[in-house]
């Protein structure tokens, strides 16, 4: 199986080339962001406790994102493969995330890290959240919140990928097809 985590900030474009690269590959595509805001326009339980998170930018617990991934993942049978996406954002979560793979007999492939300039992050999350409506993505402080929670909590994965020998840069400046271009060289490459 081919299985990535496609890494990086708030804004470094990971749905929209995970978008492309599930299309070229015959990849499932997991974003843990999709599920938890498809669970609160569903107004679940779970939506409306991990909204609490969400609108401040934070992280929702790790046991509820791990739970979701476990389901999506157990229900995926006869699958290439799987991108996730703003999962694992914890090095909880990457540890789950290696044990549910090891049970399928199966381990992460490589995780690609999307590199994007601080301004530009935030750039590109204020003209998202004009188009989208995503309430997180209209507040600059919230936003602010998000890229802080990324370099306190997540950005530490990049150590714990670097260890495992999975790790890799990825110039996520420029063009949406500029970057797709190198995202598929890494993986051709792997
Ligand atoms: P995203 O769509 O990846 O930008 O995620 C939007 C929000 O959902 C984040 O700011 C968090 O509040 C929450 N979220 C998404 N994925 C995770 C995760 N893996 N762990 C914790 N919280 C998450």
């Amino acid at each position: 199986m081919l299985n990535i985590v496609l890494f990086g900030p708030p804004g470094a474009g990971k749905g929209t080339q995970a978008e492309k690269t599930i299309e070229k590959y015959n990849l499932i595509h997991l974003s843990t962001g999709d599920i938890l805001r498809s669970e609160l326009a569903d107004q679940t339980v779970l939506g409306l406790e991990a909204k609490k998170f969400m609108d401040k930018g934070e992280l929702v617990p790790d046991e509820v994102v791990i739970g979701m991934i476990e389901t999506k993942i157990d229900r995926s049978t006869d699958t290439k493969g799987f991108i996730f996406d703003g999962f694992p954002r914890t090095t909880a979560q990457a540890e789950a995330l290696d044990r549910l793979l090891l049970k399928k007999e199966t381990g992460i492939s490589a995780m690609l890290m999307l590199a994007v300039e601080h301004d530009e992050l935030v750039k590109r999350l204020l003209n998202r959240g004009k188009d989208s409506g995503r309430t997180d993505d209209q507040d600059i402080s919230i936003i602010e919140n998000r890229i802080r929670v990324y370099n306190n909590e997540t950005a530490p994965l990049i150590d714990y990928y670097k260890q495992q020998g999975k790790y890799h840069a990825v110039n996520g400046m420029g063009t949406i097809e500029e970057i797709f271009q190198r995202l598929c060289y890494t993986i051709d490459n792997l």
